[in-house]
């Protein structure tokens, strides 16, 4: 059990400006670094390197060259299994210094930081390093007098772009079946959540990969990250993060090598809780965590609560109450339940989009404004807004923060025709104790995943991918396998 002792004596460590990591070693960016600011209180933490195209070129040379000697990609199963087994031992001793310098850049509360990030981190390269010598290629079955082999290849270079929520955790995701097929990786975190990669990969160093098999650039992502998404010598490029960004590296593969692109962006997520759910009082305080931890800052978020109208008013009564006795507050602090927005131009975009909501109509039951502005940190009370028609904007766009917004409905068929009149497709909830209806609507609702009489919660084993805008291609399970392998066919004569 870890201690408020404990977790303090190492928020207090300066961090050391940091360098990016290509080839194995610490490399001092040649640009004007970026400052850190902690989300916390607001003060400067350190300054990460702000690689240019040229540093961005190096890494994915130091890549290509491991790649093609095959330092790792010819490295026997069992050798290249021991060290993905290793890297998650070395995550597990470090889980709480890992944690923390996370939370210090991007301000996941400490409970789901340790959890969600270093836990499942070290979980992922323990799932995807036990995949090594279990996924076979393919015998066809061809005449007898020819084989049809299908080998299953690395693709060389992996480019993997990742966004400031959940660094450790969705860092992994890409990161851990990628090098398990074979690959080298470079790696661009996300400019206000990069210290925990890029220890990550001092780790890994440790663990036995080989130098420049897993490289880390951090930086501005207009530069750095187009630059990735512009190499003519990234086979495969992994992203989660904005549809923004999505569209512009699309542009970016079209423009350059015509690199795969897989994209895993954002989430307008329907909850839709019928009346007649198992226990309302359960669904109401699971919707609030599915909606509020992280301050919103979830892909899968539960944003839009649809709710039967026979319940509305006694269930919008529960989830106010939830909500408000959320603590908010230092995510360092054992106490604190939710901590803060990652950044002020977050928290200035939640706001801007909480006031056009109550423009255009919505009415705020709980929360809508800053809190603990006295800390210096950035902080956001959980907000819920009634009222919310299909045409309004906090509908349809996405706030990520901890904002939910409720529309009633009226029937079965209503309920579906409001959940999908969105262009993303992510994640939804079902609350109903009615198992052909649940399974009706796990056929109806159009996204990746569909929860029942739960809110938000997987694992490895089953994957994460969105529908319609909300991406393609998935993270985790042994599908996201597929991503970073090419098939190639042996036709052989007998
Ligand atoms: P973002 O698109 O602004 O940034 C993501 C990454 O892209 C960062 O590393 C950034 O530096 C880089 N980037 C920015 N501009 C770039 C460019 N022109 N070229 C290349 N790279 C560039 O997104 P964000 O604000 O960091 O993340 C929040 C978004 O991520 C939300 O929409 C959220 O829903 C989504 N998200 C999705 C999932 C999922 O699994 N589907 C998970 C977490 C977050």
């Amino acid at each position: 059990m870890t201690t408020q002792a404990e977790i303090d004596a190492i928020r207090a460590e300066t961090i050391a400006p940091q360098s990016l990591f290509i080839d194995g070693k610490q490399v001092a960016g040649s640009a004007e670094p970026m400052g850190v600011t902690s989300p916390i209180d607001g003060s400067d933490l350190t300054t990460i390197a702000n690689a240019t195209s040229a540093e961005v070129d190096l890494a994915v040379a130091s890549a290509r060259a491991a790649f093609n000697d095959g330092r790792w990609s010819n490295l026997p199963p069992a050798a290249r299994k021991k060290i993905l087994f290793a890297i998650a031992d070395g995550i597990e001793a470090d889980a709480l210094a890992l944690s923390i310098l996370g939370i210090r850049d991007n301000g996941t509360e400490f409970a789901m930081a340790y959890k969600a990030e270093a836990g499942s981190a070290a979980g992922t390269f323990r799932y995807y390093a036990e995949a090594i010598d279990k996924v076979s290629g393919e015998i066809a079955p061809t005449a007898s007098n020819t084989l049809g082999l299908v080998h299953h290849e690395p693709v060389g270079v992996v480019g993997a772009i990742i966004p400031w929520n959940f660094p450790l955790m969705i860092g992994a995701w890409k990161l851990a079946p990628a090098l398990a097929a074979g690959n080298s990786v470079v790696l661009k975190p996300a400019e206000t959540a990069s210290l925990s990669l890029l220890h990550l990969a001092e780790i890994a160093s440790a663990a036995g990969l080989p130098d420049g098999v897993f490289n880390v650039v951090t930086g501005d992502g207009r530069i750095a990250g187009d630059a990735l998404a512009r190499s003519m010598d990234v086979d495969v490029l992994a992203f989660t993060g904005s549809g923004v960004t999505g569209r512009k590296l699309l542009e970016a593969s079209a423009q350059s090598n015509l690199k795969r692109v897989y994209l895993e962006l954002g989430g307008k997520s329907p909850n839709i809780v019928f009346a007649d759910a198992p226990d309302l009082d359960q669904a109401a305080k699971v919707s609030a965590a599915g909606i509020f931890r992280n301050s919103g800052q979830v892909c899968v978020a539960g944003s839009r609560l649809l709710v039967e109208r026979s319940i509305h008013d006694d269930f919008v009564a529960a989830l106010k109450q939830h909500a408000e006795a959320l603590r908010v507050g230092d995510p360092l602090d054992l106490e604190t339940q939710i901590g803060a927005v990652n950044s002020e131009r977050q928290l200035a975009g939640n706001l801007s989009l909480t006031a056009t909501a109550i423009k255009e109509g919505a009415e705020v039951i709980t929360g809508g404004a800053r809190i603990l502005g006295q800390t210096g940190g950035t902080y956001m009370a959980p907000t819920i807004l009634q009222n919310v028609l299909r045409t309004n904007t906090v509908f349809r766009s996405e706030v990520f923060g901890p904002v939910l917004a409720v529309t009633p409905f009226d029937s079965e068929e209503e309920a579906i025709s409001l959940a999908n009149d969105s262009d993303l497709g992510l994640a939804a909830g079902v609350w109903t104790a009615n198992l052909s209806r649940a399974h009706r609507m796990i056929r109806a609702v159009q996204a990746g995943v569909v929860h029942v009489n739960t809110y938000g919660g997987a694992d490895n084993t089953v994957p994460l991918g969105g529908h319609k805008q909300s991406g393609n291609g998935s993270d985790k399970s042994l599908h996201a396998l597929s991503k970073y392998t090419n098939l190639k066919t042996a036709w052989i004569q007998l």
